[in-house]
């Protein structure tokens, strides 16, 4: 499917325009959701149109392809924020907080040490989520349902990072409802009053789940050419 600028802007506003129906249909104020554009897989200039149709809030899943792109992007729009939405590698923790604004993946207690440490020597408090492995998927990254508790009271004692929300991606083909409730269930029990969860098929659904973020791709930028 080829997208062009114009139709970057309009999906956005489409885009926006469900999530304030959902958000009015679940009694909640529409401003309580916000929609994470996710321009993994394509083209800088395809997030460059969405700026320039005022949307600054991104989200990629890869540290070297957002390097590639965001630098010139976040020059250009100093008020752009940008979420890591994929699995971040210890050795990749630098770049990470170097660039991003919110790491939502944080998964373990190796990676956890990594980024306190780092943000310590950066001189930097990035926004954290947890990311929670509802599905218990063996290929899937994120913390076991199981041992959130302990990870989530871990990260904000021992290490001192600033978790403000959890993370899920449900498994493919599965009711997600169920994921968002187990999520909103976990975030309730530590006070975290962030939900990222939610993508171009589901977020309405999430949304009336509680999803304070939605992180939508295909939606707004297009089908992703494989890589
Ligand atoms: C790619 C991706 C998305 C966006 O998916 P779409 O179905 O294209 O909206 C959301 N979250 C994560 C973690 C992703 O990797």
């Amino acid at each position: 499917m080829m997208v062009d600028v114009l139709d970057i802007a309009a999906n956005l506003k489409a885009v926006e325009a469900k999530i304030a129906d959902a958000a009015r249909n679940a009694d909640r104020d529409p401003n309580s959701v916000t929609l994470v554009a996710v321009g993994k897989a394509h083209p800088g200039e395809r997030s460059r149109a969405a700026l320039a149709a005022g949307h600054m809030v991104f989200g990629e899943n890869r540290v070297q392809e957002a390097e590639a792109k965001w630098p010139e992007l976040k020059a250009q729009y100093p008020d752009a924020r940008l979420h890591l939405i994929g699995p971040l590698q210890t050795n990749k923790v630098r770049n990470a907080v170097a660039l991003f604004d919110v790491i939502e993946t944080v998964d373990r207690p190796k990676l956890a040490a990594a980024l306190a440490k780092e943000m310590t020597h950066a001189n930097k408090r990035l926004e954290c989520f947890v990311q929670i492995n509802t599905g218990a998927e063996a290929q899937k990254a994120g913390i076991l349902p199981e041992d959130a508790d302990a990870f989530i009271e871990s990260c904000l004692k021992d290490h001192g990072l600033w978790v403000t929300g959890l993370m899920c991606i449900p498994p493919v083909g599965e009711e997600p409802s169920l994921h968002f409730a187990l999520l909103r269930e976990i975030a309730a029990r530590h006070g975290l009053k962030n939900l990222s969860m939610g993508m171009s098929a589901d977020y309405e659904i999430a949304i009336a789940f509680g999803a304070t973020h939605v992180r939508v791709g295909t939606a707004i930028f297009g089908e992703r050419q494989p890589r």
